[in-house]
């Protein structure tokens, strides 16, 4: 049997209506093939495979797929590969609660653990750990290793993870989690190769997809976030509302005489980019738009963002860089100046010619704080996890 060295590690990362996959050499985490399948749950398609492994995926996904059925045709793909043997598989886990604050190997008991998990993310964790599942029953012997959005921010001090409702409540897990940990993980895995010695020191981090938050960064570890309990505070997003007036939505309720699973239909999906502009949650048509509603729409994403900035700056005590990554911060020129706009008080300059080439350092030469535009990858810092997690074969 192959040694994990030789051997390919897979990765899955089941979102809500997504499947991604990546496959890497154990040996060198050169990445050999990655893709996924989107839209699962109206109109799934295979979004295409890049890499070496690239032709092992062509053929037509079944119709009305759903996760198991899309899931199912990844693995099945894979293992009728050629000259693939898998060494291990890694995961995306959504919520890894109170305790899980770093990747884990899986066994019974933690898949126990994570089933119990599942109410404090009902939309995504299901899917994870069905994901989990199959690979299980495609290889029953096949280590598995579960890794957590939400364990990068267990650094936090324990005041930025409280909020101020009755301790008991608190004592319950009813805490700031944060998310998007895996990205995280990357930029502070890269940062030293790019920004030097200031990687270590205050560092925001600005992931800004079809979900956004901010995360402060000192010395490569979270210190606070701008996610909370669930991926609905914080930050104005695609369809989300971000953080809003808890008063607000007891209005809906009370008042109003709205059912929770209409209040919730408004704040996931019908609100951020999507409700203020009323046209899209794609900050691509809305910028092509003339429609005033869209550019609110995308001068309050930059504002909120330029607000809770400020915020991670106080918790930080500071500001040494800032990184954009993800969708909208890799690819958004307009967005990234109108937030650069907003913190040209803290010394954040950039460079028109550069930001419009989306370069990695788009700052301005003279600028006293570096600014970065770094691509996201939540895949690669899982197969590091798992070659560093599993037992050897
Ligand atoms: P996810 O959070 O699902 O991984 P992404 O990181 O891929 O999402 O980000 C998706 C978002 O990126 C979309 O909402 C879209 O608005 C934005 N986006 C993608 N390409 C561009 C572009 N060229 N210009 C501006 N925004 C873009």
């Amino acid at each position: 049997m192959a040694t994990l060295k030789d051997a390919a590690i897979l990765v899955l990362n089941a979102g809500s209506s997504s499947v991604k996959f990546a496959l890497f050499a154990a040996g060198t985490l050169e990445p050999l093939c990655r893709g996924g399948i989107e839209g699962i749950g109206s109109r799934a398609r295979f979004g295409g495979a890049v890499g070496a492994q690239a032709h092992l995926f062509e053929g037509n996904l079944p119709e009305a797929s759903d996760h198991a059925a899309a899931t199912h045709w990844l693995l099945d793909r894979i293992r009728r590969a050629d000259g693939i043997a898998l060494g291990a598989a890694g995961h995306r886990v959504v919520h890894g609660g109170p305790d899980f604050a770093a990747p884990v190997v899986i066994d019974e008991a933690v898949m126990t653990a994570l089933d119990a998990l599942v109410p404090l993310a009902p939309a995504h964790q299901p899917h994870n750990l069905a994901a989990i599942r199959a690979v299980k029953s495609a290889w029953p012997d096949l280590p598995q290793v579960a890794c957590f959005d939400t364990a990068f921010h267990r650094t936090m001090p324990r005041l930025a993870q409280i909020f101020a409702i009755p301790h008991d409540l608190t004592d319950q897990g009813l805490v700031r989690y944060g998310f998007h940990g895996l990205s995280y993980q990357h930029i502070a895995d890269v940062l030293p190769d790019i920004a030097g010695e200031r990687a270590r020191a205050k560092v925001i981090v600005a992931h800004l997809g079809h979900g956004a938050s901010l995360c402060a960064l000192r010395d490569g570890r979270s210190v606070a976030t701008t996610m909370g309990f669930t991926a609905l505070d914080g930050l104005m997003m695609g369809m989300r509302c971000g953080a809003i007036d808890a008063g607000l939505v007891l209005h809906l309720i009370e008042q109003r005489g709205m059912a929770p699973a209409e209040v919730s239909e408004i704040l996931n999906r019908r609100s951020g980019l999507l409700g203020v502009s009323g046209i899209s949650n794609d900050v691509r048509a809305l910028v092509a738009s003339d429609d005033p509603r869209a550019a609110e729409a995308l001068d309050l994403f930059a504002y909120r963002v330029v607000r809770e900035a400020g915020s991670m700056m106080a918790a930080l005590g500071g500001l040494d860089a800032f990184v954009f990554t993800a969708g909208i911060g890799e690819r958004s020129a307009r967005i990234r100046s109108a937030i650069a706009e907003g913190l040209a008080w803290t010394g954040i300059r950039l460079d028109t010619a550069r930001n419009a080439a989306n370069d990695t350092r788009i700052s301005a030469d003279d600028a006293t704080v570096p600014v970065y535009v770094v691509p996201a990858d939540e895949e690669l810092p899982i197969a590091r996890a798992v070659l560093s997690r599993s037992p050897p074969l």
